[in-house]
C-alpha cells in the first residue's frame, strides 16, 4: 500500500469544512482591510530562500525541500509566503510609481523538512498578508490588528500580541557586539549551531530550538537595551497605538522571528489554549530591508503568517462553535426512468438556484434510498413518482416534522425559498 508521506495530511469531511470556515473568515477581514489576494508559485529559485530567508536560519538550513529539475535549476518548496511575495513585486517593478502602499494576502501550502508533531507537519497551509510601501506605524498595527481581529472573529478567546523590536540596523549591530561579547566566554555551553551562529549571526542563537530553555539564553543581553532613539520611540508609539486600538499584548524582549529578515516590530500571536497551554499561532513583523536586499530599491514593508492546522487545534481545543453548514437542503428520490429524468432535471434547477441537493447514484431501491437519507440528513425530500409527475407535481416531505404535501413543480423553488 502507498501512504502518504511522512508529514503531510489528507483533508476531507469536517476537517475540510473547518478550513473552508477559517478560509471565509479571513477573507472577509482582508476584504475589510482592502488587501488584495495573490497567489505566487509553491516552488521558486532556491537562491529567493537563501538570500531573502537567510543562510543561517533553521529554515533554509535544514528544513528546505530542493531539488533540481530537468533543466538542472535548483528550485525550492516554498517554506513561507514573503519571500514569494516580494519576488512578485520586484519583478513587476510595482515600485515604479508607487502612491499607494500594496497590500496582498495570500494562503497555500508551504513546505519545511521538520519533525511532525501535533501542530507541526512538513506541509501545511498559511495565510498571510503583505503591507509593502509603507514605514508608517500604521502599516504595523494594520497588520497586527488583522491577526488580531481574525482571531477573535474565529471564536478563540485569551489572544494575545506578544510583541518585541529589532531595532534599526544601527540598533541591531550594537546589540549584536553586546550579544557577542556575553557569550563568547559561553561558547562551549552552546550547541554546534549556536558556536556557528555566534560567528555568522549571534541574534539567531537566540531562537534556537536546542539552547532555548538554558539560563544563559534567558540571561542574555535585552535588544530593549540597545535601541537608538528613534527605533525606542517607534517602539514606545507601536505600544501606544495598540493601546488605543484595544488590543491585547505583552512585551517579551526574548522573541526573535525564525526569518532573517526582520527589522523594528516583530511580534507573535499566542492562544492560551485548554489542554495545549500558550501556543504560537502566527508571527510576523517588519521587513524593510529585504525587497533592497532581494534586488529591488530600499522599500519598507510589514507582514504576518499564521498556520491553518494549529489556528483549527486551538479552535477544537477551546469547543468554539463553529457555524458550519454541513447539511442538505434537499434530496430527490427517484426509481423508475421517467422519475430519473425528472430528478435529473430537478436537480440542476435547485442547485441553479441555490440549493444543496442530493440524490441516489447507484440506482439504489427505495428502502436504501431511505436509509441515505438518515445519514445525510437533508431539509427536504423530494419523493417522485410517476402518478405524480402526471399532473405535474411531486411530494415533498419536511424530514423534520415528517410532513407531506403535493406540490406543483412549478412552485417548488418558490416554496423551499421561503421554507430553508
Ligand atoms: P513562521 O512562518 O515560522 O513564523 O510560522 C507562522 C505560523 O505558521 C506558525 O505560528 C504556525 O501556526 C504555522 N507553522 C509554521 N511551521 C509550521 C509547521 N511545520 N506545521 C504547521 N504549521 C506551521
Amino acid at each position: 500500500m502507498i501512504t502518504k508521506p511522512k508529514g503531510t495530511m489528507d483533508v476531507y469531511g469536517i476537517d475540510a469544512k473547518k478550513r473552508e470556515y477559517v478560509n471565509e473568515i479571513l477573507r472577509s477581514v482582508c476584504n475589510k482591510y482592502n488587501y488584495n489576494y495573490i497567489e505566487t508559485p509553491i516552488f521558486e529559485a532556491s537562491e529567493l530562500y537563501h538570500r531573502g530567508v537567510g543562510e543561517d536560519t533553521d529554515i533554509v538550513n535544514k528544513e528546505t525541500y530542493t531539488f533540481k529539475d530537468r533543466g538542472d535549476r535548483s528550485l525550492t518548496l516554498r517554506p513561507e509566503g514573503t519571500a514569494g511575495v516580494v519576488r512578485w513585486f520586484i519583478e513587476n517593478k510595482l515600485y515604479g510609481n508607487i502612491t499607494e502602499p500594496t497590500k496582498v494576502f495570500y494562503n497555500g501550502k508551504m513546505y519545511r523538512y521538520e519533525r511532525p508533531q501535533a501542530g507541526r507537519y512538513r506541509e501545511f497551509t498559511q495565510f498571510g498578508v503583505e503591507f509593502i510601501g509603507s514605514d508608517d506605524i500604521l502599516a504595523d498595527i494594520d497588520v497586527i490588528s488583522v491577526a488580531y481581529n481574525t482571531y477573535n472573529l474565529l471564536g478563540l478567546k485569551n489572544v494575545t500580541i506578544v510583541l518585541n523590536t529589532l531595532g534599526d540596523q544601527d540598533s541591531r549591530d550594537k546589540y549584536r557586539d553586546a550579544l557577542i561579547k556575553y557569550f563568547n566566554p559561553l561558547i562551549n555551553s552552546l550547541c554546534e549551531d549556536c558556536q556557528k551562529r555566534l560567528k555568522s549571526n549571534p541574534l539567531r542563537i537566540l531562537d534556537c530550538k536546542i539552547d532555548s530553555d538554558q539560563d544563559l539564553l534567558k540571561k542574555a543581553p535585552k535588544i530593549i537595551d540597545y535601541l537608538n532613539k528613534e527605533s525606542l520611540t517607534r517602539y514606545n508609539n507601536i505600544k501606544e497605538y495598540l493601546e488605543l486600538m484595544d488590543i491585547n499584548y505583552q512585551e517579551d524582549f526574548s522573541l526573535v522571528r525564525g526569518l532573517d529578515y526582520y527589522d523594528h516590530t516583530i511580534f507573535e500571536i499566542i492562544a492560551d489554549v485548554p489542554g495545549l497551554g500558550n501556543i504560537a499561532l502566527g508571527g510576523g513583523g517588519r521587513y524593510n530591508g529585504l525587497i533592497e536586499k532581494l534586488g529591488g530599491p530600499n522599500i519598507p514593508a510589514v507582514g504576518f503568517a499564521m498556520g491553518y492546522d494549529r489556528t483549527i487545534l486551538a479552535m477544537d481545543n477551546s469547543n468554539v462553535n463553529l457555524k458550519l453548514r454541513d447539511d442538505i437542503d434537499v434530496y430527490i428520490m427517484y426509481v423508475s426512468k421517467t422519475e430519473k429524468e425528472t430528478a435529473a432535471y430537478l436537480l440542476q434547477d435547485l442547485r441553479l438556484n441555490g440549493f444543496i441537493t442530493e440524490t441516489d447514484y447507484l440506482n439504489k431501491s427505495l428502502k436504501a434510498q431511505f436509509k441515505s437519507i438518515e445519514r445525510l440528513n437533508p431539509k427536504y425530500l423530494i419523493i417522485l413518482n410517476d402518478q405524480d409527475l402526471k399532473e405535474n407535481k411531486v411530494t415533498l416531505k419536511d424530514n423534520l416534522t415528517k410532513e407531506e404535501q403535493k406540490i406543483e413543480i412549478n412552485n417548488l423553488i418558490d416554496y423551499l425559498d421561503t421554507n430553508i
